[in-house]
């Protein structure tokens, strides 16, 4: 048996660092929020992989043996919007997205996870999982949709460190007649005519997004596993509601021992977003800069720090630097070039993205003449 070494890492319910003890002995149970297919990934989406993938490779590379499970979210509102816009079923809108998150990761050269389950694949898991906090009081059936009753779950909260009392402040007054609380949220949605959907006892429909999670990580990780992974967005509502979940269902216990959370990406702040869009496609940044470059970067910064991409604009024409609020729709101030959002994106520059680009070459070629390459 392999001794496992001690490795401190921060961990997002107690606020602090402590030591990743696995439940077994060598063995490390690592759980990500993986993609919802509908569109192509974004920078975001690559910054949670790849912080999971170095994870992943320095604990193997520590002599552990790591069991990499994450999802993809194959059926959702949005995928069934997206067969609506594209003249396709779901089910191709969802290969499509799965096979371009695979090409994006594969190309930043993340391994892929050992378990990928699919939400169409886990329905009876899902529904199983359903019942059980139905019997235990947790859930409830309404109108064809099935809610968890969050005022149920005395320790709702305890992640995102929130009150309920402040939640039930803070809430929308949500226009559901269905919902007891509007802090409930849905584990079963009632087809609507032409969605897709699958039989249950509440009758046909889908499951709620935060469901899949907990079903997926019961299956393949066991009640309690050793480390949970995801974007800081995801702290709440989603992993506040895997927990619920899990724990509820359970009875007993803890979900994940450890919780991981990386920090958000953005460009250049407010400015850019208000012109350009403050969301980059892997496909688009990968387009400009090598593969690596990127990778570089994004684990150039601490995990849980924001991470800012710089931004310049130059006229797709003569190169002028733009001021990206002037120039949307206009044309430059130095050559007269039109000037519209599709090509001024095409042009952009990521001065963060070249200084990595320059990091990645200088290791290379330190490796080329070093005496072990057998180069020199
Ligand atoms: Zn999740
Ligand atoms: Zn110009």
């Amino acid at each position: 048996m392999s001794t496992t070494p001690t490795l401190l890492l921060y961990d997002t319910m107690s606020g602090s660092k402590r030591p990743l003890e696995p439940i077994e002995p060598g063995h490390i149970g690592l759980y990500l929020c993986g993609p919802t297919v509908y569109d192509l990934s974004h920078v975001g989406h690559a910054r949670s992989a790849i912080c999971a993938d170095t994870v992943v490779r320095f604990l193997r590379e520590q002599g552990l043996r790591v069991t990499f499970v994450r999802n993809v979210t194959d059926i959702d509102d949005k995928i069934i919007k997206r067969a609506q816009v594209e003249g396709i079923s779901a089910g191709e809108v969802a290969a499509k997205y799965t096979a371009a998150y695979h090409e994006d990761l594969d190309s930043l050269g993340c391994l892929r996870p050992d378990v990928e389950p699919r939400v169409t694949g886990t329905i009876p898991e899902i529904v199983a999982l359903i019942e059980t906090l139905i019997a235990r009081g947790l859930a409830y059936e309404s109108g064809g949709d099935v809610y968890f009753r969050v005022a149920a779950f005395s320790t709702y909260g305890a992640l995102s460190k929130r009150s309920l009392d402040d939640m039930q402040a803070g809430a929308r007054v949500e226009v559901s007649e269905l919902k007891e609380n509007p802090l409930d949220f849905a584990l079963w949605k009632a087809a609507k005519p032409g969605e897709p959907a699958w039989p249950s006892p509440w009758g046909p429909g889908r499951p709620g997004w935060h469901i899949e999670c907990s079903a997926m990580s019961k299956v393949h990780l066991g009640e309690t596993f050793d480390l949970h992974a995801g974007g800081r967005d995801l702290i709440f509502p989603h992993h506040e509601n895997e927990i619920a979940q899990s724990q509820g269902a359970c009875g007993h216990g803890t979900f994940a021992r450890h919780w991981m959370h990386n920090g958000f990406v953005d460009f250049a702040g407010e400015k850019m977003s208000k012109s350009l869009g403050n969301f980059f496609t892997i496909r688009e940044v990968t387009a400009l800069y090598p593969p690596e470059a990127v990778r570089w970067f994004l684990i150039g910064v601490h995990y849980r720090s924001g991470l800012n991409f710089d931004v310049e604009v130059p006229c797709p024409a003569c190169a002028r630097p733009l001021d990206t609020e002037a120039q949307q729709g206009s044309a430059c101030p130095e050559c007269g070039a039109a000037l519209d959002r599709d090509r001024l994106r095409a042009h952009i520059r990521f001065p963060g993205l070249e200084e990595a680009d320059e990091r990645v070459a200088y290791v290379y070629d330190t490796l080329a003449r070093s005496p072990r390459s057998g180069r020199v």
